[in-house]
């Protein structure tokens, strides 16, 4: 028989998941989450310490160990050929630190790219020849929904490269806070219910089914990654980001390589530090080892790469950033 405490750990699971999954809804599917990221990443944490902790209540369907949330009706859906997948999280330095000895011990010597963390929705695009023919959002990480019509909307993706490549890329469509004030303004005398945030208000403009709502919404994308990369020819991530500058894709300029993790560091607390001053909006920096040949090498779990971590930025400030947006409106 089990005993107390075992019976109130896996209780105590059963419960953060079910809470986990109502998140979840409310920030996939409905766009409107009633708690914030710091909090929701705090219940997580708790999830995956217990999981961890008590391996025999591990389950392959929990919260845990998926990426984002279904597909919606009302799209066609676009199988990834590469699985877009999540990030694991970094809350302190400690966590930075041990990412980076786990990376050294398997591979030996790293170089790291950092880049801002652009709170928006993953999406990828797909070229031929040249064109764009087909984007589509990460929905659970195997299956998205195809939103190339109201991807088009957005003035700074190109529909035609400046060379006739065959890519896939991967980036971040995100509201500018201008535009995000804007609408929430419009939305406020229309007495209409206004956005949380500019994340949620993005997720929300990009499944509309009509492209003109779209394209009033005035959206914006960093492209930052290559899924074909290796393909193409190229050995490092940096590498493959100078391209997407080449072919006209706006990747993010802050970007840096960093040789050590104090670097690593350092450029986190600058960036920590100006992140209010950014026309949009980031919730961290991500860290990825540079070199293809490393990543592979250190390959990824179900629901996260191993040669990538995405440092959060402190509870505090996202809440006195929400009390901010809500004094705007
Ligand atoms: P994540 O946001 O922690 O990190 C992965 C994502 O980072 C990628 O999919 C990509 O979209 C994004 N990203 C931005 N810039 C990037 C860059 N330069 N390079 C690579 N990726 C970049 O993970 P997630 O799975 O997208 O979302 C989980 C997070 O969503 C939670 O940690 C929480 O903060 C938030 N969330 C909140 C609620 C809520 O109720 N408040 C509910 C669910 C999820």
């Amino acid at each position: 028989m089990k005993n107390v405490t075992q019976h109130d750990v896996e209780k105590q699971i059963a419960e953060l998941r079910q809470q986990i999954e109502k998140y979840n809804y409310e920030y996939y599917v409905l766009d409107k989450p009633s708690i914030s990221d710091a909090e929701y990443d705090e219940l997580m944490r708790k999830l995956m310490e217990l999981e961890e902790q008590y391996p025999q209540y591990k389950t392959t369907d929990s919260p845990s160990q998926r990426v984002g949330g279904a597909p919606l009706e009302g799209f066609a859906k676009v199988l990834h050929r590469v699985p877009m997948l999540s990030l694991s999280n970094a809350f302190h330095e400690g966590d930075l630190r041990d990412f980076d000895r786990r990376v050294r011990q398997e591979v030996g010597d790293v170089r790291y790219v950092c880049e801002l963390k652009i709170d928006g929705l993953a999406v990828s695009l797909r070229y031929e020849n040249g064109y764009f023919v087909q984007g589509a959002t990460r929905g659970d990480g195997t299956t998205g929904e195809d939103i190339t019509e109201n991807l088009k909307t957005i003035r700074s993706l190109p529909l035609r490269l400046r060379k006739q490549v065959t890519i896939e890329v991967r980036g971040e469509a995100y509201m500018p806070r201008q535009s995000f004030e804007k609408l929430n303004e419009k939305r406020k005398m229309n007495g209409e219910e206004l956005f949380a945030n500019p994340r949620n208000a993005a997720a929300g403009s990009l499944r509309q089914l009509d492209p003109k709502v779209v394209a009033s919404r005035q959206l914006d994308i960093f492209v930052y990654h290559v899924v074909n990369a290796e393909e193409l020819g190229f050995v490092s991530h940096s590498e493959s980001l100078h391209y997407l500058d080449e072919l006209g894709f706006k990747t993010n300029p802050a970007r840096q390589v960093c040789e050590t993790i104090d670097d690593v560091l350092s450029y986190i607390e600058q960036w920590h530090e100006r992140r209010a001053s950014l026309p949009y909006d980031i919730d961290g920096i991500v860290i990825k080892v540079d070199a293809f040949a490393q990543q592979k090498q250190l390959g990824a779990t179900a629901k996260s790469p191993r040669w990538a971590i995405a440092y959060k930025f402190p509870a505090e400030e996202v809440v006195t950033q929400l009390v901010d947006i809500e004094l705007s409106v």
